[in-house]
């Protein structure tokens, strides 16, 4: 760290200061990052938005600039530094492959608090968020008592207090509906009894928040999420988001300010236990060639790599095919980082090449296990000339038992 930085904090812990310092631009990140790929603009990569980050601090705390006043920064300078910062997917693939090891998955969202404590980002559409959730408890505004409906299966039971939770969250719910389905279906097959707040009260897990750097409201959703699955009794909380499983495991326990009363998985964790137990049996057979893909905060993001394999590797008949990159070097499909509503064609983009490598392996079905994927992914097939099925894990899980 350069001598007029060192007093600077802001919201980056001195350790992702010393991160900032120490990119020695070998640009070997540039290989792995999606977001080059299909735009191919070394402008936004990794080591330039981290050398513009420390011209930033240096122009706006540095000891110059405390002495003689901050100095002006260019505005199309700052207006495309803030968009480099936000057209990341955040999805980790720079820090998997970073040769000195910078973990960018926490760095970029970091880097995002500060600009809007800067009053410089949110952009676009993501300054909606907080009022919406504030309005519906959902990032969509949409009614939050349709928060399981049309969705929930009919005559599944869902008790009123139990050991175990599951939480569907926003994305699920009313952007993929046939994932949270299928959770609920599994879950049910499996017979343990489960219980879930009543749709009012699931409000957003904080994810979309923090990711896009807005954290005022996160401590108050934590912990009225918290506080009413302990009312219930709850010991494990169940999810199929990756990002909710995310910042629930890694944040939570900050925001609520001690250790959570209850354990987080990811729900193929649960439906792997329940699995190689004896617990949950396949009735049916498929015998198709299948390609699945690592979420990135499911797979860079909290290690759960294994037990999708382990469930897809249990049905009968199956064939399971891997993307050349996959577990902790998956490449994004391009619906991470809060990124696909504002830049929707970097994500169409970023979607097919997933589609492309599926549809080359000669795969019969894409295979997701998150609800982002799931919803850009089924945008980017929209009038592309390769088709493949697309279908999450417990959608296919339910649909075999
Ligand atoms: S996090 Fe992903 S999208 Fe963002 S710069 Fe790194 S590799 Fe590229
Ligand atoms: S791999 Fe790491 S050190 Fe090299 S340019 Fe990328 S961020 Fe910097």
């Amino acid at each position: 760290m350069k001598a007029d930085e060192k007093d600077f904090t802001g919201c980056l812990s001195k350790l992702q200061l010393i991160e900032l310092d120490s990119c020695t631009r070998c640009s070997e990140c540039l290989k792995h990052c999606p977001v080059q790929d299909v735009t191919g603009r070394p402008a936004i990569s990794p080591p330039e938005k981290i050398r513009m980050f420390r011209e930033f601090i240096k122009a706006t705390d540095g000891l110059k600039a405390r002495l003689f006043g901050p100095r002006d920064i260019d505005k199309k300078l700052l207006e495309d530094f803030t968009k480099a910062v936000y057209e990341c997917t955040t999805c980790g693939a720079c820090g998997q492959n970073c040769t000195v090891g910078i973990f960018t998955q926490r760095l970029w969202p970091m880097l995002r608090k500060e600009m809007v404590r800067r009053g410089l980002a949110p952009i676009g559409p993501q300054a909606n968020l907080p009022k919406a959730i504030e309005r519906t408890g959902n990032i969509y505004d949409k009614p939050p008592e349709q928060r399981y409906s049309p969705w929930f299966p009919e005559g599944v039971m869902v008790s009123e207090r139990s050991d175990i939770a599951y939480y569907a969250g926003c994305t699920g719910a009313y952007e993929a509906q046939p994932m949270v389905r299928g959770d609920v279906l599994v879950l049910n097959a499996i017979g343990e009894p489960f219980t879930m707040l009543p749709p009012e009260e699931e409000v957003c897990c904080g994810f979309p928040l923090f990711i896009t750097g807005q954290h005022d409201m996160l401590e108050d959703l934590t912990k009225r999420l918290v506080n009413a699955y302990r009312a219930r009794g709850v010991r494990l909380l169940l999810c199929s988001c990756p990002c909710c499983v995310n910042i629930m495991s890694r944040d939570w326990p900050l925001f609520y300010g001690q250790q959570l009363p209850f354990k987080i998985r990811h729900i193929t964790q649960f439906v792997a236990d329940a699995i190689r137990q004896g617990r949950l049996r396949f009735k049916k057979e498929l015998k198709e060639r299948i390609i699945y893909h690592d979420p990135c905060y499911l797979s860079r993001g909290v290690g759960v790599i294994d037990e999708p394999r382990i469930v897809l590797r249990s049905i009968p008949g199956v064939e399971l095919l891997e993307f050349e990159r996959h577990g902790l070097n998956s490449r994004c499909c391009g619906a991470g980082g809060a990124a696909r509503k504002v830049f929707h064609e970097n994500a169409i983009a970023m979607g097919r090449l997933t589609i492309d490598e599926a549809v080359k392996k000669k795969a019969e079905k894409l295979i997701l296990s998150c609800p982002a994927c799931y919803s850009k992914v089924n945008e980017a097939m929209v009038d592309y000339d390769k088709q493949i099925r697309i279908v999450d894990i417990m959608e296919l899980v339910g649909s075999l038992i």
